[in-house]
């Protein structure tokens, strides 16, 4: 075994080691070895010494985060591995090319890199830590990525400031590891975005809404499109394309009006159909006309970051659909979305189901969504789905 601290394992608590869910959480462990600093490479141990993995350390309920369950050293070589692998998906899914060059290269436990997001935007990789195992080894991540074969990665933008656990006074600074700012215009399904990676939500840009934006501009034909909580006008650029009679996009942020208009710009320069305001969500919906939408999305921030929010975010849920379901034109189709982890798909579709039946509406399922194919689910951890939707059609 290589050098380096073990964390020994209770006795028995081995048993979602060994079926891959990658893990460790605090009270399974018998021992912290003295003099280990959060952050350091581990190795995890049954009560009877059998070798499980190799791992990040953390101060939390999560103690460790299992990178590899071979007795792996976590360097260069390890990471130009993990990213080559995620590559190779991403080519296979068809969504490196000339008409799309935003997507998530890597997806944390979903792509066996537990506490890593990396977004590419043709030459520039957003990365962000979640943990400081992950934040120790940026700079390694951040050379690996421009090393690699297939993809031409000319800039790395590390932004991390408010992903990894205040508790850890790690400081971080969200700058260029690598390269610096060139063009912020990036490519998804033909239509073009600005991403505001150094200011903007997440990396820039919400990347995991790419299909279910393909599937609403197939819906979008001569319908009149509500698009709440647009921030970047994802949806609104689709509907547009997707010959929409008139769009409509709210967020309560300015600056997310300001990016929408701009992404229309953008696509579709002096446009009439589309029309952007800063508004807040609950009460725009109160004073809309009701029919004057027949396509609405809802998108909303996840109302529940933690397991502890979780009977208001349903509750939240529920009135904010409501409000859809007493307006939306007969003959309307809602897309409803949470990308809450705490919230599961059966709660919020029951969620959705009162907030139907409180209208007093035919309501009916007629897709049933969740994240793209750059987002996979390690299987072994099923915690790594988070992104639900329903499309429904309202009579
Ligand atoms: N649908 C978007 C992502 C939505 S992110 C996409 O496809 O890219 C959630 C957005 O909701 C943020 O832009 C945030 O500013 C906005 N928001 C949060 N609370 C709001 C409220 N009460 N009313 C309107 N917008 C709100």
């Amino acid at each position: 075994m290589k050098n380096r601290a073990v964390f020994t394992l209770r006795r028995g608590k081995e048993e979602s080691l060994d079926r891959f869910h990658p893990w460790v959480f605090s009270g399974a462990i018998s021992n912290i070895p003295t003099g280990i600093e959060e952050g350091d490479v581990v190795a995890v141990e049954t009560f009877d010494g059998r070798f499980i993995g190799v791992g990040h350390y953390q101060i939390g309920s999560i103690a460790v985060r299992i990178l590899d369950f071979n007795d792996t050293e976590i360097d260069k070589s390890f990471f130009a591995k993990r990213l080559k692998e995620a590559l190779t998906l991403r080519k296979s899914l068809r969504l490196d090319r000339f008409d799309n060059n935003a997507y998530r290269l890597v997806h944390g436990e979903g792509d066996f890199l537990p506490g890593l997001v990396v977004d590419v935007y043709g030459k520039t990789a957003v990365v962000q830590a979640h943990s400081p195992g992950m934040h120790y080894c940026r700079d390694v991540i951040a050379i690996a990525l421009t090393e690699l074969e297939d993809l031409e990665i000319a800039n790395v933008y590390y932004k991390s400031e408010t992903t990894l656990p205040y508790k850890a006074r790690l400081d971080p600074v969200n700058e260029y590891l690598v390269g610096g700012f060139d063009s912020n215009i990036a490519k998804e399904n033909g239509l073009l975005f600005h991403i505001d990676w150094l200011k903007g939500q997440k990396t820039g840009f919400f990347v995991d809404q790419r299909e279910n934006r393909a599937l609403l501009e197939s819906f979008s034909a001569n319908r009149s499109v509500l698009n709440m909580f647009c921030y970047t006008g994802g949806f609104s650029v689709y509907a547009m394309r997707g010959g929409a009679r008139k769009v409509v996009s709210v967020d309560s942020s300015a600056k997310a009006i300001a990016l929408t208009s701009a992404n229309i710009n953008l696509n579709f320069p002096d446009d009439t159909r589309h029309k952007a305001l800063a508004e807040d969500a609950f009460k725009y919906l109160d004073n809309m006309a009701s029919g004057e939408h027949d396509l609405i999305i809802l998108d909303p921030p996840a109302f529940a970051k933690h397991r502890s929010a979780l009977r208001n975010a349903l509750r939240g849920y529920q009135r904010l659909n409501a409000k859809a379901f007493e307006k939306i034109a007969p003959g309307g189709i809602l897309f409803t979305f949470s990308c809450s982890q705490a919230v599961s798909r059966e709660q919020f579709r029951l969620a959705v189901f009162s907030a139907a039946a409180q209208s007093q509406r035919r309501v009916r399922i007629i897709k049933q969504l969740t994240q793209p194919s750059d987002h996979p689910i390690n299987i072994y951890h099923p915690e790594g789905e988070y992104l639900k939707g329903l499309v429904l059609y309202v009579e």
